[in-house]
């Protein structure tokens, strides 16, 4: 033998104990469901964990086991997070915004024995209940209390399971392939898709996704994970506050601006992660009460396109690095960050924000490219666009309970998203390929004219559509949503992208509403607003 390295699983017990051992005081602090704020510490977390895996253990739960969550980001679900994963069970998050229906198909096809919830989600149990097949126990995550168990037949209280967990329950061994938690995609048409993360592709993603170039959070830092826990692990929020032991602060139910105001502030939240809906709250709170968030260094913004208005509004009032980052529920989510490289030190500053606009660059362990449709592979010049594609150690390969694998033949991952990629990898999300508006053979991004629309003082939310249309086929049609107090013309929005896109890439219509229909995980749900308004402009005639 010519030497070796130690070899050890890459599992998530691994992060938690990290926390404990090195992190045992550092705060995790938490907006509780019931109102009022908890505080507590990893080495705490990580003793409850402990506890509540062994008390699973002891109701019967066995390895593999999925265990669901229906909670807001609180202590008590960092608790099931670890216990469940670490385990060896799978902590399978459910976004509590679906439609009973879709409760149902996911709790039932992904045969969840165990079901925690906040009490918030309790009343919808009743009626749920009796097509559920495969809960065989349901635990409030909380202390006992009357009206919660008279309820819910036989319900299980969270604090006293803990109270029958072995303060020395020791992590099991864990193959590091094995899966760790689930999550089902929010997928707009057919049924719900799966994707099982592995503790492997858990860490990697965590680990990977963290560097200095990424999300870089660290034991100095106050991190406020907004993004629910309940969609994609929060980004990976948890596993990597534990990793490198930073505090965290998990905001409860209330993510409307002010609530999140308050709690940066009190606080002192140093970076906050979240999809840019919820930032549009925060931004027009401050601007409403003059409020400076002065401990915020950086937000880390996903999940939809961010508009650069955005961008320019925590950089210039507030002196927040917004991190642009691009991803989906296959990839983990982490796809792209968005950070400057060394040659563009030198750049003036305006070049410097032009190019922080984009998704950003893939950090170690994924590649992305893209393809016309005929499947040929297209040069990353940053002009060809094309479908985006991506593999690496954190990629989905087949969909939970999937028979066929749902990579193409030469083992990549088609996102549905359509983008350019430049030389140095730097990605622009164009569109999702469905919502690309195809104008007389042209293509125009509605992710583009959203941008420069919300860039207007009197837009609070701007959806661009395809609408059908008789010469062209199709033509952009924009959908606006006021801001408070403001009256803009349609005329005077049209204007304002004069000299910002060619003149055929200008709007046809544009038309005002009072809110625009958003998907669970704050998405603007764009196929109702085809559904209602797709047809506006050959009923105009
Ligand atoms: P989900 O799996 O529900 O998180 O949705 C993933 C999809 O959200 C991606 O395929 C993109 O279409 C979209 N998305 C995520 N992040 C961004 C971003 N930064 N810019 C544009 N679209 C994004």
């Amino acid at each position: 033998m010519l030497g070796s390295m130690m070899h050890k699983q890459l599992t998530i017990s691994s992060l938690i104990e990290h926390a404990a051992r090195y992190h045992a005081k550092t705060e995790v602090v938490s907006v509780e469901t019931a109102g009022g704020m908890s505080r507590t510490n990893w080495g705490n977390i990580e003793r409850n964990s402990r506890k509540l895996a062994s008390a699973l253990g002891k109701m019967g739960v066995e390895q593999g086991d999925r265990c669901a969550t229906i909670a807001w980001n609180n202590t008590r679900h960092l608790e099931v997070y670890f216990a469940v994963a670490a385990g060896g069970m799978i902590c399978h998050t459910i976004n509590p915004r679906l439609h009973p229906e879709q409760l149902i198909y996911i709790i039932n096809h992904a045969e969840d024995q165990v079901l925690f919830l906040d009490k918030t989600f309790l009343p919808a149990i009743p009626k749920l209940r009796e097509h559920l097949k495969t809960v065989k126990a349901i635990i409030l995550m909380g202390p006992r209390d009357a009206e919660s168990a008279a309820m819910v037949d036989g319900l299980l209280f969270y604090d006293e399971l803990l109270e029958d967990g072995d303060d020395d329950f020791a992590w099991p061994e864990i193959e590091e392939t094995a899966p760790a938690s689930l999550c089902y995609t929010s997928g707009t048409t057919g049924n719900p898709k799966g994707v099982l993360f592995s503790h492997r592709s858990s860490v990697l993603h965590a680990i990977s996704g963290n560097q200095p170039d990424g999300m870089a959070l660290s034991a100095r830092d106050t991190v406020l994970p907004v993004v629910p826990m309940f969609h994609i692990s929060a980004w990976s929020v948890p596993y990597i506050a534990a990793a490198v032991g930073s505090k965290l602060v998990l905001p409860g139910p209330g993510l409307d601006g002010e609530s999140l105001v308050k709690l940066i502030e009190s606080e002192e939240v140093s970076i906050a992660l979240g999809v840019p809906t919820i930032w549009m709250g925060l931004l027009a709170e401050t601007e409403k009460t003059g409020a400076k968030i002065p401990s915020l260094k950086r937000t880390v913004v996903g999940g939809s396109a961010v508009p650069p208005s955005m961008i320019a509004a925590f950089r210039d009032k507030f002196g927040v690095d917004l991190v642009h980052a691009w991803g989906m529920t296959e990839t983990s989510p982490l796809g792209t960050l968005n950070q400057l490289l060394q040659k563009h030190q030198s750049l003036s500053v305006e070049e410097q924000a032009e190019i922080r606009l984009g998704q950003g660059r893939p950090p170690w362990g994924v590649e992305l490219r893209i393809l016309d449709a005929g499947g040929a592979v297209l040069p990353h010049d940053g002009e060809t666009q094309g479908d985006l594609q991506i593999r690496g150690h954190w990629i989905i390969d087949t969909y939970f309970k999937a028979e066929a694998s749902a990579l193409t033949a030469d083992g990549w991952f088609d996102t549905g998203d359509v983008g350019t990629i430049d030389q140095d990898g730097y990605l622009i999300i164009r569109d999702r390929s469905k919502d690309i508006i195809k104008s007389g053979g042209e293509w125009i991004s509605t992710v583009e004219l959203e941008g420069i629309a919300m860039g207007h003082e009197g837009v609070a939310m701007a959806a661009a559509i395809a609408a059908v249309h008789e010469k062209w086929a199709e033509r952009p049609l924009l959908i606006v949503v006021k801001a408070e107090g403001a009256d803009p013309s349609a005329e005077e929005l049209l204007a304002f992208y004069d000299g910002k896109v060619a003149s055929w890439q200008v709007p046809d219509m544009v038309i005002f509403v009072d809110e625009l229909p958003l998907g669970a995980t704050g998405k603007v749900q764009k196929n109702k607003l085809r559904e209602a308004y797709g047809n506006t402009l050959i009923e105009k005639g």
